[in-house]
């Protein structure tokens, strides 16, 4: 069975009127990840390859060490040089595959385009996938079977379960058919959630149709200005992944502040869905080192 984790987080602590503040949820999750890490006397290990200067990238990587080592983890980056070889990549993940002391390893994305992403990607261990980016977790994903599920959507899911809203049967509209946000997203919103779920790309003819009709709306296009504040439903709930730099910030695919007058809840960009990717990143690691303890 997929498992979605339950933290049981006092919903005053996170949830202001319907915004839904996942870096306030993110927070207290990694409390308890840390705790659990105390408690039960482990360190997991993260490991993440680093390749080139992208500035987003150094950012995310920069801030996936600093959570790992504020919550009691063992963090690894290896940086290479953005003319780095295929071979010298997988070499290092090789090594890391082998080394007991390290439970997740991830390769931040994108990588240079002379490196086949792929391969990088699949000769990460399955067990130690901590993107559930690997054919095996993928395929366990969409089979019902428990493996290691891509970060963003399970935070969503972890957001979803926390409100404890019931979402057996509701029309769910899902924006966007990555295989990091999309694909998973509505797989999982279909098989946990029961939620009856349309996925919609940049194809889909007759946009305000689905919209009008979606008590739930997930959007990953990473475009913005495409839904019509008009066409949402009044009382649906709105998780918005999309990320933009703009003049004045960070902003989402949608737009949080005029659609909160109409939303069941929603997500602010940013501030929302963002940091539970990472705590989930966290979460995944952690549940790896628990696994290979107990053999
Ligand atoms: P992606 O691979 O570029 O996929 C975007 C999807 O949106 C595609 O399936 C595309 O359709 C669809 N799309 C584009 N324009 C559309 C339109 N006008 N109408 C309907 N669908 C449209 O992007 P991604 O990796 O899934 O990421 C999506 C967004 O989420 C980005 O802004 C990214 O920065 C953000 N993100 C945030 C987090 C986080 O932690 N907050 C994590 C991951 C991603 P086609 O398939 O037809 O091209």
């Amino acid at each position: 069975m997929i498992h979605i984790p339950q933290f049981n987080i006092d919903k005053n602590l996170w949830i202001e009127g319907n915004l839904l503040w996942g870096k306030k949820l993110a927070l207290e999750i990694r409390k308890q990840l840390a705790q659990n890490v105390k408690e039960k006397n482990i360190e997991p290990g993260l490991a993440v390859i680093l390749v080139g200067e992208d500035e987003a990238s150094k950012i995310y990587v920069g801030s996936k060490e600093k959570v790992s080592r504020e919550i009691g983890y063992k963090s690894i980056v290896q940086r290479m040089r953005s003319d780095v070889r295929e071979e010298e990549i997988l070499e290092v993940v090789n090594d890391w595959n082998r080394d007991s002391s390290i439970h997740g390893i991830l390769v931040q994305l994108p990588l240079p385009g002379a490196i086949n992403e792929r391969n990088i990607l699949q000769a990460i261990s399955p067990r130690k996938d901590v993107d559930g980016f690997h054919f095996e977790n993928i395929g366990r994903l969409h089979a019902k079977s428990e493996g290691i599920i891509p970060c963003t959507p399970l935070g969503i899911m972890v957001m979803l379960k926390e409100i404890d809203e019931k979402l057996t049967g509701l029309n769910t509209v899902v924006l966007g058919r990555s295989n990091i946000v999309g694909k998973p997203m509505a797989q999982m919103l279909m098989d946990h959630s029961q939620a009856t779920v349309t996925i919609c790309h940049s194809k889909t003819q007759n946009l305000d149709y689905y919209i009008q009709n979606a008590d739930i709306i997930v959007s990953a296009m990473g475009v913005r200005n495409i839904i019509k504040n008009e066409w949402v439903k009044n009382g649906a709930i709105i998780i918005d992944v999309g990320m933009h730099r703009a003049e004045n910030g960070v902003c989402g695919d949608l737009d949080y502040k005029e659609l909160k007058e109409k939303a069941r809840y929603i997500t602010p960009v940013p501030g929302g869905v963002g940091p539970m990717t990472i705590a989930m990143l966290m979460y995944n690691t952690y549940n790896n080192a628990l696994k290979a303890r107990q053999g």
